[in-house]
């Protein structure tokens, strides 16, 4: 089952030197997950082949304008291309407001219909659960009302082993009861112990999105044992007291956290416009976390 994110935009605040404001796309089986449309994230999406049209749920993780201000262009886009389907959209509560106040004095009506669902940064929201992932909110710490999102992986049902099926002859009916767990029996009474017809399925993956916040450890029991943690890291560490100020870490600190909740693996982003090339926060989390990767457009990573 593919498990998969791919960066659209990596720069906080401004579009700069090639680096677009923040967006992802999860792929899960499939079915794709936008996190973030910040500018410029439609010219992205054709530039890395990401179909638009296939997008069900739209996360935003809170208002400052390098988060969002893609959105109503993508919205608008959907309408114009024809889309039909419901569009699911987690954001908070305001920014429907927002929406429907630009669509409202261009005399748009949009014909799919935009199913909200208002964040609230301040408790953890269980927000998504459908047959592929389970999906929740984790309240950050940032100067304004902020949520990541933690996604995590259901556990699939057992394998069949199908050479050892057509072997015995097991009855396509009992296929279901079997990846079940269920033994079988035979019509002879023969019983068959389910882990001699089965395998167990893969262990379920978690990826958390960690947008802006302050290093805070209000959130850190949420995201323990990540999988794939992104983690923004928007400034070195020498730039601890501007970090503090405007409620952002850095990347020495994305590396603490990443240790602390014993993540398999970070993944840092959302990086300053004042760094022109990114080696050296990269070399500053990986001092603390070695399994650092940074979140480069258009790379797609493994959850
Ligand atoms: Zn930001
Ligand atoms: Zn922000």
């Amino acid at each position: 089952m593919k498990f998969e994110v791919t960066i659209l935009g990596s720069s906080s605040a401004t579009p700069i030197y090639n680096r677009n404001p923040t967006s992802q796309v999860l792929n899960i089986n499939e079915r794709l997950y936008l996190i973030d449309c910040g500018e410029g994230t439609q010219q992205q999406m054709l530039r890395f082949d990401v179909r638009a049209s296939r997008i069900d749920h739209i996360f935003i993780s809170h208002l400052h304008g390098d988060h969002y201000l893609g959105l109503v262009g993508l919205l608008s886009s959907l309408h114009l291309n024809g889309r039909k389907k419901p569009l699911k959209l987690f954001g908070p509560p305001q920014l429907m407001e927002i929406i429907d106040l630009q669509f409202k004095y261009s005399e748009t009506t949009i014909q799919y219909a935009i199913d909200f669902f208002p964040t609230d940064a301040t408790r953890r929201q269980v927000i998504v659960v459908n047959e592929d992932v389970t999906i929740e909110t984790i309240p950050l710490d940032h100067r304004i009302a902020c949520t990541g999102f933690l996604f995590r992986q259901k556990k699939r049902l057992r394998k069949l082993l199908k050479d050892e099926l057509e072997r015995l002859q097991v009855p396509v009916e009992v296929f279901t009861a079997l990846k079940k767990g269920a033994d079988y029996t035979d019509l002879k009474g023969k019983v068959y112990k389910n882990d001699t017809l089965t395998t167990d399925s893969d262990v379920p993956k978690t990826y958390a999105y960690c947008s802006d916040t302050l290093f805070n450890e209000q959130y850190f029991a949420q995201i323990n044992n990540t999988d794939l943690l992104y983690h923004e890291a928007t400034f070195l560490h020498n730039m601890v007291d501007r970090a503090n100020e405007t409620h952002h870490t850095t990347a020495l600190q994305a590396g603490q956290i990443a240790l602390t909740v014993n993540a398999k693996k970070l993944l840092i982003g959302h990086f300053s416009a004042r760094y022109k090339t990114l080696d050296e926060l990269l070399e500053e989390a990986q001092s603390v976390f070695p399994n650092t990767a940074l979140a480069i457009e258009g790379r797609t990573f493994v959850v």
